[in-house]
């Protein structure tokens, strides 16, 4: 009979394996070879140090004074006095240079909301639209930093401060920079949209007409499960379908001492739960990303009775449509199969969220060639893998474009990075510059006559192979 290899010898010893857990480098996740220590980042030529202080003063101030979705009041009126200031500089020095001054167009209150579009014009061409979303969240902050929130219990624990302050800085260079406004043509669209936070802002936006006549859309999140430095841009979906879920379990209460004559709810909803749990583990295809969460469950109001109904709330995510319809099939027939065997009630609410933001391949290309101005070909990178939800996905959904992360957890903090919605949430400001610099590239290779070419050129060459819906 032949000897039987131990396990241990068929591992491929190689001295670049990680001595934690003998993985490859490259794929280990506490390898001190995977942090990032240098940061370095190309800033676009016309952000001088002194722009970059004020975009760093910019997301300070925002900061500081956080505004709730649909609340965002003195937000907006800061923006538009801001943006009516750089239109004011603006004109004065065209007018000392005896130059032509841009058209330009400044809405407020889109669709009754708190939402800003700032056009720029500078000739005839494509549009480009770039989104920032407004609104801070219901946490009360415990970062202490010296520009923490003083609005009680609202904070920026999202990071849309940051994407405030980069839309304002391109718009204060595309104003300013006398060379790269020259040599642009077509027009640039500044939205600022409210209630990102699960008020699907975004809907309301394109409710006011902010779509109109725009080529091509472009966003981004500030990202600290990425470093600072470095991007996450891929081709399809970088964030999940994002939907809600309610499971009301209607029985018989009665004496806790006497269930026969009761349905009891809880034993029904326990079952439900357990049930569900099977969807993705059974159902779904496990190179399909997918999570089917219970988030609440009430029930009862006494140790000694069994009670009348039951109440479960939770949530779905998914990446690709096939996914979610097989999970909202399994749940109904789950819902349906229990309560034919329990004797109970079971009414099945699915409620349709943010669907998956999916950027273009035409987009995500014009971010990639952008981000290689700003950063080293090896920190742009695939997106760091998220179910998050993000109501950029309904304008592109209508229009052709992309929606990158861009990394803003400082190196020494990449082993455990604070997570968004968190109360001591903070930034690497240095993700401004980033964020600014690969905008303006987006729209310098974009909105001219010689860029169209060698975008096509590149286009052609560039394959994205295995990058698509991560
Ligand atoms: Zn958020
Ligand atoms: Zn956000």
């Amino acid at each position: 009979m032949k000897k039987r290899k131990r396990p241990q010898e068929w591992k491929r010893k190689d001295k670049d394996n990680c001595e934690c857990c003998d993985l490859e480098k490259l794929f280990c996740l506490n390898n001190e070879d995977n942090e990032k220590k240098d940061v370095n980042i190309k800033v676009y030529p016309s952000l001088t140090n002194a722009i970059l202080h004020e975009a760093v003063t910019l997301r300070r101030y925002f900061h500081r004074h956080p505004e709730l979705s649909y609340k965002e009041k003195n937000t907006a009126e800061f923006i538009v006095k801001e943006l009516n200031t750089y239109v004011e500089t603006h004109k004065s020095l065209c007018s000392v240079l005896g130059e032509r001054t841009i058209e330009t167009q400044l809405m407020g209150n889109i669709d009754g909301t708190h939402g800003i579009v700032f056009d720029l014009v500078f000739g005839e061409g494509k549009t480009l639209m770039f989104r920032a979303d407004m609104d801070a969240l219901p946490i009360h902050e415990t970062t202490n930093a010296e520009y923490a929130s003083v609005n009680e219990g609202v904070s920026h624990a999202c990071g849309h401060d940051a994407h405030m302050a980069i839309l304002l800085t391109v718009a204060k260079v595309l104003l300013r920079d006398r060379k790269l406004r020259h040599h642009l043509q077509g027009k640039v669209r500044l939205i600022f949209q409210p209630a990102e936070e699960g008020g699907a802002g975004a809907k309301r936006m394109i409710a006011g007409k902010c779509l109109e006549h725009v080529d091509m859309v472009f966003g981004l999140h500030v990202w600290n499960f990425q470093t600072v430095g470095t991007i996450g841009v891929c081709e399809g979906a970088i964030t999940a379908n994002s939907d809600r879920f309610e499971i009301v379990v209607t029985g018989k209460g009665g004496h806790g001492s006497q269930p026969q004559a009761t349905v009891d709810p809880i034993v029904v909803g326990a079952q439900v739960v357990t049930a569900l749990q099977t969807i993705v583990s059974r159902s779904v295809d496990p190179f399909a990303p997918a999570v089917v969460s219970i988030g609440t469950f009430h029930s009862g109001d006494a140790a000694n009775v069994i009670a009348g109904s039951a109440v479960m709330k939770g949530t779905v995510r998914t990446k690709d449509e096939r996914t979610k319809e097989i999970i909202i099939k399994r749940m109904e027939e789950i819902c349906t199969g229990i309560a034919t065997a329990t004797g109970a009630t079971i009414d099945f609410k699915y409620r349709h969220g943010y669907p998956a933001t999916k950027s273009t391949r035409s987009g995500a290309l014009l971010v990639r060639r952008a981000a290689s101005k700003v950063l080293s070909s090896g920190d742009i990178r695939l997106p760091y893998k998220s179910l998050a939800g993000e109501d950029m996905s309904y304008y592109l959904n209508e229009k052709p474009g992309a929606f990158f992360f861009v990394g803003s957890c400082s190196p020494e903090n990449l082993k455990s990075p604070v997570p968004h919605h968190r109360s001591d949430f903070n930034i690497d400001e240095r993700a401004l510059s980033v964020g600014t610099s690969i905008f303006l590239h987006i729209i310098a290779n974009s909105l001219t006559n010689s860029g169209d070419d060698e975008e096509k050129k590149e286009e052609e060459e560039e394959d994205f192979g295995g990058a698509a819906a991560v």
